[in-house]
């Protein structure tokens, strides 16, 4: 073990390279990763981050003994308030029905619930007791009702966006009040009125800024150092350069960024046929449509066909792609559904596959790489057979695919095609009676017709079995 672990590497933002990743305790490893508002439903691009760390999480679960992975539901935020105002109910009404939306579309997509799934509100007090802190410590002050994190006290600030001052201020989401002591200055709590929803703190009602929450959330979920934090690009500023500040300035250490978070991970974002998502464009894709229409497995491996640093551009191609390669593997599956493995022996990647792995997440490579190990298995021996399937079913639960029953995995595209399963085994039967009479012509008809429908039958010792391609 200890040698495959070597060579996992993993791109760090903070220090702009690739490194060997080298967790605190090879015994434990943590990781955070920065969840949901759970205001509205969560688009592709909320599904691209938690597929990625999903996967990630999978692999160092393959490569170390424990993993603790803690990602986090932010129910709390302007725009839930919003969100209930609009519809006039609790913001509880509007934050536990996203939530459970989320965890059910993801689980559509293969991604297991994190180990700790932490929400915002259960952390307040907490929350208020980091402000303090940093009150006291002279890094933080109270104006009208507000308190604010004073950027020049920390001298590290910048250091994970790498950005300069002028391009803090002009890339800071809050607008310049005029109450702030430096234009780069962040909210760490603000006043609530009475129909807000907020907590009694020191500076009155009111309720916290958004960033406080992931800083108090990881340390007491894993403790810090944690060893990887993650989460979409967009966060880097100014979500996780404020987190850095904050715990650095409060219970870790002011001069080493890293006493927080040793490594962490960034996903490029996902595009739409070249576009942005935004609403103007009527482009946002929706997981729970998108489940709707598409196999979830066919959903992760595309999400996965891109290299989660890069952008990910989402089109028909890819989900073409992802849907052949997934019917390859399968119909291997299938073809050595004779072969039996033991439920023990399913931890055996091909080695250049973890490698790829292990190559900072490469999941193009990856890809790739299962493409050509499905190649014609006529000529294979019993035991080269039995590899095979060993392998895949290892790589299955890997990357968090090949988890349906092979002869269904080829039914399930029926529900959006124009004929019934019922239909389909009649067809078959008519042919099987055709070719019992020897008229070949009445029985290619009738496989013609099926093709059409996209349905690919295949005569085999054992009958003659269907599948939708
Ligand atoms: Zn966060």
């Amino acid at each position: 073990m200890v040698q495959i672990v070597q060579y996992l590497k993993i791109y760090n933002t903070l220090s702009n390279k690739k490194e060997q990743f080298d967790p605190i305790s090879s015994d434990h490893v943590k990781i955070y990763a920065c969840g949901p508002t759970v205001y509205s439903y969560a688009h592709i691009g909320n599904a691209r981050m938690a597929v990625i760390f999903d996967t990630l999480v999978r692999l160092l679960r393959f490569l170390y003994p424990k993993v603790t992975y803690v990602s986090n539901i932010t129910d709390i935020d302007d725009k839930i308030i919003d969100a209930a105002n609009e519809l006039n109910v609790p913001i509880q009404e509007i934050t536990e029905k996203y939530t459970k939306i989320y965890n059910k579309d993801m689980s559509e997509l293969g991604v297991l619930i994190p180990d700790i799934q932490p929400k915002a509100t259960e952390y307040v007090s907490e929350m208020i007791e980091l402000i303090s802190d940093l009150v006291e410590k002279g890094h933080a002050y109270q104006k009208e009702g507000h308190v604010l994190f004073h950027v020049p006290s920390y001298k590290n600030y910048g250091l994970l966006s790498n950005r300069n001052r002028e391009e803090q201020i002009a890339g800071s989401r809050v607008e310049v009040a005029p109450f702030k002591k430096d234009p780069a200055d962040f909210v760490l709590w603000k006043p609530s009125s009475d129909n807000q929803p907020g907590w009694d703190s020191l500076w009155g009602f009111g309720r916290p800024g958004w960033h406080t929450e992931c800083s108090v959330m990881s340390e007491k979920t894993l403790g810090l150092p944690m060893d990887i934090h993650g989460g979409g690009r967009d966060l880097t500023f100014p979500h996780h350069e404020n987190e850095i500040a904050q715990s650095c300035c409060s219970s870790c250490d002011i001069e080493n960024p890293n006493s927080y978070a040793n490594y962490w991970m960034h996903n490029g974002f996902v595009t739409v046929d070249g576009e942005k998502m935004s609403k103007s464009l009527n482009n946002v894709l929706l997981v729970d449509d998108l489940v709707k229409e598409n196999d979830g497995e066919v959903l992760r491996l595309a999400l996965l066909s891109s290299h989660y640093r890069q952008g990910l551009d989402w089109n028909d191609s890819i989900l073409h792609q992802s849907k052949k390669l997934l019917n390859k593997m399968y119909r291997t599956l299938q073809d050595l559904e004779h072969i039996n493995v033991s439920e023990k022996d399913l931890n055996n990647i091909p080695e250049n596959i973890l490698e790829a792995l292990c190559d900072d997440l490469n999941t193009p490579l990856v890809l790739t790489e299962i493409n050509s190990m499905l190649g014609s298995i006529q000529n294979y021996s019993d035991g080269e057979k039995l590899d095979l399937k060993v392998n895949l079913l290892s790589l299955g639960s890997l990357l968090g695919i090949l988890q349906k029953d092979p002869n269904n995995w080829f039914k399930i595209g029926i529900s959006s095609s124009n004929i019934s399963s019922d239909e389909i085994e009649d067809l078959i039967e008519a042919r099987n009676e055709a070719r019992a009479k020897k008229d070949f012509k009445l029985a290619d008809s009738i496989r013609e017709d099926l093709s059409s429908k996209g349905i690919e039958i295949e005569d085999t010792d054992s009958g003659t079995i269907w599948r939708s391609i």
